[in-house]
């Protein structure tokens, strides 16, 4: 297959977290856009599972601009929760993405589960699943996991979303009290971006 050039592309969010950290991973020849650039609200999201979704953001995207776009879909899966809130974790932080609630939520279902969690680690995953697409067509989709813990309490001021109570393999401190350096480095979106970037 010919090798893709690819030198400009739209990144299919609305998160401002996520644009941050998804330019950073972008090599510096590629001209980058933003969906507030052109106005567009985020389509809905009804897939089953993160790469779903990632595809129906980055085809609805491309189709609205005509650019190719890379879009992501992530989330933080719990274990003892069934893996929730999974592909449902911007949901849990409202209309207005408040985190502290979102996180107020996972506490309080965890403690519902089991009242000495404290005393266990409780294993979780962040997945991030990256996809191109040009208009309809998938050009590639791949997924990144890291694993952890959840912290007993939230912790550091780093990051965004569930970064204070996501303790990641082999670390003692929580993805916000890690640098932002470091995070990058690390991360479910770092380790999908590794497999998507032969595509670029
Ligand atoms: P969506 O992919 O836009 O549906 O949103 C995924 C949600 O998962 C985000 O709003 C965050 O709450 C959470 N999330 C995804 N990646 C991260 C991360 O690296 N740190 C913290 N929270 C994350």
């Amino acid at each position: 297959m010919a090798k893709q050039k690819i030198n400009r592309l739209i990144i299919g969010t609305n998160n401002k977290g996520k644009l941050r950290e998804i330019r950073r991973l972008l090599p510096k020849n590629i001209k980058i856009h933003s969906t507030s650039e052109f106005n567009l609200k985020s389509p809905i999201e009804n897939g089953k599972t993160f790469k779903e979704n990632s595809l129906i953001k980055s085809k609805y995207f491309s189709k609205k601009t005509g650019l190719i776009c890379l879009a992501d879909d992530s989330g933080l899966e719990i274990n003892i929760l069934n893996k929730k809130p999974g592909i449902h974790s911007a949901r849990w932080g409202g209309k207005n993405l408040d985190f502290n609630k979102a996180i107020k939520r996972v506490y309080r279902e965890i403690k519902k589960k089991d009242k000495n969690w404290k005393d266990k680690k409780l294993k979780a995953r962040f997945v991030c699943a990256l996809s191109l697409c040009n208009l309809k067509k998938k050009i590639a989709c791949v997924e990144g996991i890291v694993n952890g813990i959840i912290s007993k309490k939230p912790k550091g001021k780093n990051g965004f979303g569930y970064d204070p109570i996501f303790i990641p393999e082999n670390k003692n401190k929580t993805f916000a009290e890690i640098s932002p350096k470091e995070k990058y480095k690390i991360d479910h979106r770092f380790l999908a971006f590794k497999k998507i970037k032969k595509f670029l």
